[in-house]
């Protein structure tokens, strides 16, 4: 695995308290349980991923890649890349075309055992332009305007520090470059709502049945609770400097997609 450097833990010796799903716990407790999450279910991530949203997931990322409007040549990061997904999109549509230089992407994480996971997996898929660098969103070893893409499918919700992580991602974006954020939100047709806190229900015990641990997807679900809603996530995004910030609402809300400029 290629590394850039790693800041993963930097966050940890604050004594600020954060949410991890329903409770308040310290910030660097928190960096330490969302670890454990990570390394709990990183072998059969994609797998659950499959079964809890039947495939939908992989839409999701599809919709998020595209609005990030990537050229041949373009320079992305792939933050909270995890399992590899949108990093494998986004490598396809940078990588050289017609002559045109090849971007690349950079897939930054800070848990080992998903990058693991997503190294093996891009090399499978063939996707010989992206590099691995483990490192904590809210200090990313990156140079100011490295980038001109930064994508998050789905990880924002997990940072121990958002406000930290959504500075830095503005920092390493150059002037002009693109943020694209997936992820889960709040449902706006209180019938819809309904059914998907059903099905939400339901995935403590697929974890059981799967991962054989349901203690990460009760997470999952009271994270998602705990989320800001789509407006309070587009009103962090203006106050960490993203400019003309829209929001798409995916499946009725259930998941957003929020797309910024810097
Ligand atoms: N983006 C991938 C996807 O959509 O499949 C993975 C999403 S997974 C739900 C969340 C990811 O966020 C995990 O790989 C986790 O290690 C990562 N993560 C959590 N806190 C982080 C932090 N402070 N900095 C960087 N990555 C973090």
């Amino acid at each position: 695995m290629s590394s850039l450097g790693s800041t993963a833990g930097s966050t940890a010796g604050s004594t600020a308290h954060v949410d991890f799903g329903a409770e308040r716990v310290t910030a660097a407790e928190k960096t330490r349980r969302v670890g454990g999450v990570f390394d709990a279910v990183a072998g059969r991530y994609d797998l659950m991923n499959d079964l809890m949203s039947f495939g939908c997931h992989r839409l999701l990322k599809r919709a998020a890649v595209e609005m990030a409007r990537l050229r041949p040549g373009k320079r992305v990061l792939d933050l909270a890349g995890g399992t590899g997904d949108v990093s494998a999109l986004a490598a396809r549509r940078v990588g050289e075309r017609n002559g045109s230089s090849a971007g690349h992407v950079v897939l930054a994480d800070i848990n080992r055992s998903m990058m693991r996971v997503g190294r093996n997996q891009l090399l499978d898929r063939g996707c010989v332009n992206v590099v691995f660098a483990q490192a904590d969103a809210a200090a990313l070893p990156f140079a100011d305007g490295a980038f001109d893409a930064v994508l998050v499918a789905f990880g924002v919700r997990n940072f121990t520090n958002k406000e930290a992580g959504l500075a830095e991602m503005h920092r390493v974006l150059a002037t002009g470059g693109v943020a694209v954020v997936l992820e889960f939100s709040q449902v706006v047709n209180p019938l819809l709502a309904y059914g998907f806190a059903a099905l939400k229900r339901t995935w403590p015990t697929l974890g059981q049945a799967v991962v054989g641990d349901a203690a990460p997807y009760r997470y999952l679900v009271e994270s998602i609770d705990h989320h800001p809603d789509q407006e309070a996530f587009r009103q962090m995004m203006c106050d960490a400097g993203f400019k003309a910030v829209e929001v798409h609402n995916l499946v009725a809300g259930a998941a957003a997609i929020h797309r910024g400029l810097k």
